[in-house]
Parts: C-alpha cells; sequence; structure tokens
C-alpha cells in the first residue's frame, strides 16, 4: 500500500528485467511501493513483455501506467543521424504494425549487441556473446554487455564501460536500425497511444536531437516532452520546459530507473499530476490499471503477440475476488 500523505508522486520512466533493467516487473512493483510512488509507468526498451506480470503484481494503491520506450532514429543540427528514444504510453500492444516493429527493433539488438561482442573478442576482451544473451532476458542491450565487462574485469563499473568500450565513439560501437522518430510517433498514435521523446538532452549519450526537429514533430502528433530526468543539467530543463511551453506539449518529470544498472532510484523524479492527466486524456489504447483495495489483478488470456523467446503482454485485465 501507497500509504503516505503529501502530493501524488508519479513516475512515468522505468525498466524491469523485460529490458535492461535489474528489477523483475513484479521487484518493479514492490520498489515503487517502497519509494512511496503513487503512480508508476513501466516502459521497457522495445517490448511489453514485462506489462503482464506487473499488471499482476500491482497492489492496491498503486496505479500502473502501461508503456514503452521506443528505439528511434532523429536527426540533430546538421542532419545527421543520431538515437533518440520515445517513450510511448498506453497504446494497444495487438496494433499488427507496431507490434511488427517492436520485434524488428528486438532482432536488431540482438544482432548489434553480437557484433559489438564479436568485434571485443577478436580483440583479445574476454566476453562471450551466448553467456551474456544465456544471462538476459527478452531484450538485450548495451547495460548486459556492461555488466559482462564488469564481471570480466576488463572494467570496474558499469558507467566506466560506458564511458570507454560502449560508448557511441569506441570503435567496438556497432550501430543498429532504429524507428525513423516521425514513423515512430505516427505508429503510437495509430495504436492509440501518447508519444513523449524521453532524455532529449542527455548531452553525456552523444550528439543531440535538433529542436526543429521537435517542433515538427509537434505537429505531427507528439504529445510530451520529458524535461526533468537526470541526465538533463538545469540550462537544459530550462530550455526544454519553455519549448514544451511553445509547442504546447506535455511536460513530463521521471528517474528512468534501471534497478542496480544505475545509481538513480525510482520517484528521484517526477511528473505533475496535470501532465499525468492531459497523458491519460489522450490515450485511447488501454487504461491505466489500479487495483481497488484488497482486491489483485490479474490478466486474461486474450490474445497475445509472440516476439519469438517470449510473449508480450497483450491481455486486458480483469479485478477477480
Ligand atoms: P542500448 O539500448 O543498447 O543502445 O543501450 C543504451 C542503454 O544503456 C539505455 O537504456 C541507457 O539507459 C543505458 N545507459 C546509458 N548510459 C549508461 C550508463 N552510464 N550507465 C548505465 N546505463 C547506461
Ligand atoms: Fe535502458
Ligand atoms: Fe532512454
Ligand atoms: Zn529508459
Amino acid at each position: 500500500m501507497t500509504c503516505h500523505t503529501g502530493p501524488v508522486r508519479i513516475d512515468l520512466h522505468t525498466h524491469s528485467t523485460a529490458s535492461d533493467g535489474t528489477d523483475s516487473p513484479t521487484e518493479l512493483v514492490q520498489a515503487a511501493v517502497r519509494a512511496d510512488v503513487d503512480v508508476l509507468a513501466i516502459t521497457d526498451h522495445d517490448t511489453t513483455a514485462g506489462w503482464a506480470e506487473a499488471a499482476a503484481a500491482l497492489p492496491s494503491g498503486l496505479r500502473l501506467v502501461r508503456g514503452m520506450e521506443m528505439s528511434c532514429e532523429g536527426r540533430d543540427e546538421d542532419g545527421r543521424p543520431v538515437a533518440v528514444h520515445l517513450l510511448a504510453y498506453l497504446f494497444d500492444p495487438t496494433a499488427r504494425e507496431f507490434a511488427n516493429e517492436r520485434e524488428r527493433l528486438r532482432g536488431e539488438r540482438v544482432a548489434r549487441l553480437r557484433a559489438m561482442a564479436t568485434k571485443m573478442a577478436a580483440d583479445g576482451l574476454p566476453i562471450d556473446f551466448d553467456a551474456v544473451m544465456a544471462d538476459a532476458g527478452q531484450v538485450v542491450g548495451r547495460p548486459h554487455l556492461a555488466r559482462a565487462l564488469v564481471e570480466a574485469g576488463v572494467v570496474s563499473s558499469v558507467d566506466e564501460a560506458f564511458a570507454g568500450p560502449l560508448s557511441v565513439r569506441s570503435p567496438y560501437y556497432v550501430e543498429k536500425e532504429d524507428t525513423p522518430l516521425e514513423r515512430a510517433v505516427e505508429m503510437v498514435n495509430a495504436a492509440g497511444g501518447v508519444s513523449v521523446i524521453a532524455h532529449a538532452r542527455a548531452r553525456s549519450r552523444g550528439r543531440l536531437v535538433a529542436l526543429d526537429s521537435i517542433r515538427e514533430l509537434a505537429d505531427r502528433g507528439l504529445a510530451g516532452l520529458e524535461v526533468d530526468h537526470p541526465d538533463h543539467g538545469g540550462s537544459d530543463v530550462d530550455l526544454l520546459r519553455s519549448l514544451a511551453t511553445e509547442l504546447d506539449l506535455i511536460v513530463t518529470g521521471s528517474s528512468d530507473y534501471h534497478g542496480t544498472n544505475k545509481t538513480i532510484e525510482l520517484g528521484q523524479y517526477t511528473t505533475a499530476p496535470e501532465s499525468f492527466d492531459a497523458i491519460v486524456a489522450r490515450a485511447s489504447g488501454v487504461p491505466v490499471l489500479s487495483a481497488p483495495p484488497g482486491d489483485a489483478m490479474t490478466v486474461e488470456d486474450g490474445t497475445a503477440v509472440e516476439d519469438g523467446t517470449t510473449q508480450e503482454a497483450t491481455g486486458d485485465l480483469r479485478r477477480i475476488r
């Protein structure tokens, strides 16, 4: 139970073991309760595979927003391609074209991580890609390789791995073919979802998406901007906030919690209730979930979307007891 009194705490960007977090969806929900979070979004990279477990574990008092963080390609100020993450909330997971694109993105992730691991092994680094895959869940990312590098003693921390062998400037870095950002916004909208650009000014990750392309996207159905984020400096927070005002975009704030893969705590950055309400008002894919006192939630079998080794969660929920 979230028993605290005080402002409603809303964290709209978190990861589980369904992608590159270290908490299972059940543990993520439990951690949200401990962190006094009232509204939690589960936003694993390129998958909805954690939705069903998070929903099944939902205690009364905590509301669950089912979402995802989609790997996209945008343009920087010079027109060069740049990785952009698009948060997608409350979309219909059965929308076929969108589901197919998620599956393609997951395939890109595996192929790209294999290519990076192969380059490292060829260079004499003690990295075994099959072992990395065996330890990973449904969606792999550089954090999985980071942990392997730490365990092998190549680097002393995940941060050091990202600053060195895993950085976009490293000779081991390999690109993947992400979804064009405008296409991604269209697909999220077509599935009844709400799209928010994640950490648009996270400078440590590489080049930044052009502000003018955010302006264009705002005309083409983008709903919001993640403004408060651990990777944003103060002046960039101010810049994004005024851009959101200029474009009438929803402002969000979130921790981007990854369990022990990052040092950030759940609920360390939060979203205002008005912004959350605006997201819910725009969504028509799936509802926000909550379990009334004393009740548990369950997932109906319903339809399911194959994602190779696992199933993406698509069933809707009903109350039991
Ligand atoms: P990928 O999705 O494979 O390109 O890997 C990027 C992921 O690594 C993102 O989810 C980031 O949250 C995560 N990441 C980026 N920098 C760091 C860092 N310094 N420490 C831990 N995780 C990071
Ligand atoms: Fe991540
Ligand atoms: Fe991200
Ligand atoms: Zn994230």
